[in-house]
């Protein structure tokens, strides 16, 4: 069955595990440096500097915001570091170009990560050029999604009216401030065992639900190509 989608003209896109597959092995990598790096800079032991990762995860929304707020971390080296990855891991989806390209409307990417990291992914998945504006976590001043000033951000430098916008996540409560502010909401599931992160901070499996999910889909480019 076809969504009506006809009233949407802004088209935004999480990063990681949102434009490409959460099933993959790639995120992991950043995952396992930002231990290293937290280890390192507060001279913890791997396992704690885990924990404290996951716990500034659940509790500011990115590890990174709970090291600043907490230890007033640069943000830059970290990202730098962080970001610096293997991207051999990462397959690109061959029917995601055509299937954003044909989008009507303006296309954006919004992510957590760094300006850099969109660049690095995008360009690997053969989609950067596709997009009329990348927003990284440097251009919200390293204050992340979920909280409400990055989409509101967001909505005044690239001109966007919510109920004209739709917004695709792979993390279910990064959708819940986009869906309050009027616009609709797809939800990208994949099978991977997320289990060793926070609960609330898991990329979403089929199985998750809210009540501000509008739609949910496991093949981003399907979809795409199903209801454009
Ligand atoms: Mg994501």
């Amino acid at each position: 069955m076809t969504i009506k989608l006809d009233h949407i003209d802004h088209w935004i896109f999480d990063l990681d595990n949102t434009l490409y597959s959460g099933d993959a092995a790639f995120f992991s990598q950043i995952d396992k440096k930002m231990t290293a790096y937290i280890s390192d800079y507060l001279q913890l032991d791997p396992p704690d500097a885990r924990k404290i990762q996951k716990q500034f995860l659940a509790e500011y929304g990115t590890s990174l915001s709970g090291l600043m707020a907490v230890h007033g971390m640069d943000p830059a080296p970290f990202l730098d570091f962080v970001h610096d990855v293997d991207l051999g891991h990462l397959d690109p989806c061959p029917d995601l170009p055509t299937a954003i390209s044909t989008l009507p409307g303006k296309k954006y990417i919004f992510t957590n990560g760094s300006q850099k990291h969109a660049e690095n992914v995008g360009k690997h998945l053969g989609i950067y050029d596709l997009f009329d504006g990348v927003f990284g976590i440097e251009d919200v001043d390293y204050v992340p999604k979920p909280q409400r000033s990055p989409y509101v951000k967001f909505c005044d430098v690239f001109d966007v009216e919510p109920s004209r916008a739709i917004m695709f996540e792979d993390s279910v409560r990064n959708l819940e401030v986009p869906k309050f502010m009027g616009m609709s909401t797809v939800l990208v599931t994949s099978d991977a065992d997320w289990s060793h992160e926070p609960q609330h901070a898991r990329p979403a499996s089929a199985e998750t639900s809210a009540d501000w999910v509008d739609h949910m889909t496991d093949n981003l480019a399907s979809w795409l190509n199903t209801n454009s």
